[in-house]
């Protein structure tokens, strides 16, 4: 058997070997390293494919966050809310910046920010929110967007983990991940849905202005050469990687689908077992499962991974610690306990393995495995 990964980068590169390679050394090739063509073309495909009117690339998805903030236009001493639970970067930019991270709980079923917790955290200081598509699916648009609208914020998706999912709106319509607020940011790093060979990034817009303006912050704030309007940052996709995205954004979709197998092999497998519940598809959203996350409930969790790691399947706690708890964001107006719903899933939660090449001699490896240290 093929050893089994987190991801496993090096069997999907493996299949579309070919391609790849011809990319790379085009762009070498060109010595047009730096905001040559691959660039441009991947953008445009990129727009294409969510749908959206603009897409700027940028150095990696914190840069993505960062520079949204910027262009928006956000003051230091602005509240900003984000969800408790998720990958630091979110509030890290935030607080960079100056501005006030409000964090709030998530919903128990979908992990996603819950609507009626940023409710109750909106004062005269709110200025934006950061709902983050957490493992592969969207947070509750509908009541987000509302809100947004009545309270006059700004919404910056962070979708670094959901490229490619859809928001199914109550309307019947859907919009791309990353498409619907003021902005969209996503991540290029290797392991995301759609990663390349290093880092990158992009923010996503449908507003002009925002587009320009983001333009200008991602190159030093500049409007015309060496004439600088704005305190802008250097933040740049390099043209191998945008060739590189360029191959595999084709096979973006196909991916979606087997991640979708591999999930649907862990639900049948894990189903009715009380011990284990399996992710909830929340019926606004597809799902491209970036994890597959399981609630342990009355299970050692270190005593499963330990079992797994000695069958040589690897298995992650993604997030151990809420934000709220993070000894850099330690504030007296949080303390243990304020969100409930966060602290346990980061008590109970395990990830599996969750990727492009998972076949079933591994999928039934893993799942018998599991089952065998959760039934003893
Ligand atoms: C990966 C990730 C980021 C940051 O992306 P980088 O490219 O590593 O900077 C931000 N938010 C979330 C939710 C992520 O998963």
């Amino acid at each position: 058997m093929k050893k089994i990964n987190m991801v496993d980068l090096k069997s999907q590169y493996e299949n579309i070997k070919g391609e790849i390679d011809t990319a790379i050394h085009e762009v070498i090739d060109s010595t047009a390293f730096i905001n040559g063509p691959a660039v441009q073309q991947f953008q445009k495909d990129l727009e294409a494919f969510l749908g959206v009117k603009h897409v700027i690339p940028c150095g990696n998805g914190t840069d993505a966050l960062q520079v949204s903030m910027m262009a928006l236009g956000l003051k230091p001493g602005d509240e900003v809310i984000t969800t408790s639970f998720t990958f630091i970067a979110s509030a890290e930019v935030i607080a960079l910046l100056g501005y006030t991270p409000v964090v709030v709980d998530v919903d128990p079923e979908t992990f996603n920010i819950a609507p009626k917790a940023i409710e109750r955290a909106i004062t005269p200081k709110t200025k934006a929110v950061v709902p983050v598509h957490l493992f592969g699916q969207c947070a509750d648009m509908d009541a987000i967007m509302d809100l947004a609208k009545k309270h006059n914020l700004f919404v910056i998706e962070d979708a670094c983990q959901a490229i490619g999912a859809e928001y199914i709106f109550k309307d019947g319509t859907t919009k791309k991940a990353g498409t619907i607020g003021n902005t969209g940011c996503t991540s290029f790093f290797p392991s995301k849905n759609l990663g390349c060979y290093g880092d990158g990034g992009a923010i996503f817009t449908n507003d002009d202005d925002l587009a320009k303006q983001l333009r200008v912050v991602v190159n030093h704030g500049m409007t015309v050469r060496y004439y600088h309007d704005f305190i802008g940052v250097n933040s740049r996709l390099d043209s191998i990687q945008a060739a590189i995205l360029k191959v595999k954004l084709k096979y973006l979709n196909e991916y979606a689908a087997k991640r979708n197998q591999a999930a649907a092999y862990y639900d049948k497998a894990f189903a009715n077992n009380p011990k284990l519940k399996t992710p909830v598809r929340f019926k606004n959203s597809t799902h491209v499962f970036h994890q597959y996350t399981l609630v342990l409930n009355g299970v050692d969790r270190a005593g499963l991974i330990a079992h797994l790691n000695s069958k040589n399947i690897p298995a992650m706690i993604y997030y151990p610690v809420p934000l709220h708890m993070q000894k850099a964001y330690l504030d007296p107006r949080y303390k243990e306990g304020d969100f409930p719903v966060t602290e346990h899933l980061c008590k109970n939660v395990v990830s599996l393995p969750m990727h492009t090449e998972l076949d079933q001699e591994q999928l039934e490896l893993i799942t018998s495995s599991v089952l065998e240290f959760v039934n003893r």
